[in-house]
């Protein structure tokens, strides 16, 4: 179909930690596009449409009727959405694109490295297997500061008790002493990521957020774990 642009209501604005923000953006009467889990959408302010920005789809190929979308509060384009964005409000949203695709074969293990904002496509990752009863295993290893910073905890946590095949680890690296926190601490480390590798041979890896998150990811699968690149599959935000 023709790559349209489309203008969308923000339906509803979640906060989901200090300066982030979930949108939930109605599809316009007769919208119908094909979506893929893990795929973007880029979106603009209609007064201003030549700055566009990109944001990973952190809903799921199966929800049908409207996209979300979170957003830290970053640059120009997440500062304006984050402070200003309010239900009601229009953003323009080109269709969905990008390969950042989960690889939803039976005997796939997807590990998912993320670190604060990165992990929005995996909450979609999570949803579809989840919704479909996939057997695709699908495991999360999330970096945080505190606890506080997780995003989507609540949803991850019931997803992972609805599917046997699906873990969601969070590991904080910066707690403070009034932090209630028993879980892992401490960076991401390619002992951690090792300890969840059952067969690597069936191990898919992905890496998603800001470069240097993504950088580290890949250094650690590639070089640490010695795992071939076209086993990782890598989202860059810039
Ligand atoms: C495929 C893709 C998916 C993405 N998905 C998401 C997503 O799901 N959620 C999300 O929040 N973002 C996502 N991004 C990033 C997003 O597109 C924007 O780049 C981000 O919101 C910053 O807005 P900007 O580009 O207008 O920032 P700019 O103002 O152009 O700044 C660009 C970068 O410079 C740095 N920068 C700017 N100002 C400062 C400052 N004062 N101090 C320190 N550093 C600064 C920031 O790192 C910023 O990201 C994605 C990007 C890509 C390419």
């Amino acid at each position: 179909m023709a790559k349209i642009i489309a203008e969308m209501v923000v339906e509803k604005v979640t906060p989901e930690a200090l300066d982030v923000k979930t949108l939930l953006l109605r599809w316009p009467e007769g919208y119908d596009v094909e979506v893929k889990t893990g795929q973007f959408v880029t979106v603009f302010w209609p007064d201003t449409p030549t700055y566009k920005r990109a944001y990973s789809l952190s809903s799921c190929a199966l929800d049908r009727g409207f996209f979300e979308v979170t957003v830290k509060r970053e640059g120009k384009m997440g500062t304006r959405i984050v402070d200003w964005v309010k239900a009601g409000d229009r953003l323009g949203v080109l269709p969905p694109a990008g390969r950042f695709l989960p690889v939803y074969e039976p005997d796939r293990h997807l590990i998912c490295i993320a670190g604060g904002s990165g992990v929005t496509p995996f909450r979609g990752f999570a949803r579809e297997a989840t919704r479909r009863s996939l057997s695709t295993r699908v495991t999360v290893l999330y970096s945080v500061r505190r606890p506080a910073d997780i995003i989507f905890r609540e949803e991850f946590e019931e997803l992972a008790r609805q599917n046997p095949n699906f873990v969601f680890h969070v590991t904080c690296t910066r707690l403070a002493p009034d932090d209630s926190w028993s879980g892992h601490h401490g960076r991401i480390t390619s002992q951690w990521v090792r300890s969840h590798v059952g067969d690597p041979a069936r191990t898919v890896f992905y890496a998603c957020g800001p470069n240097a998150l993504v950088d580290f990811a890949e250094r650690l699968v590639l070089e640490d774990l010695h795992m071939p690149k076209e086993q990782m599959k890598l989202e860059k935000w810039g």
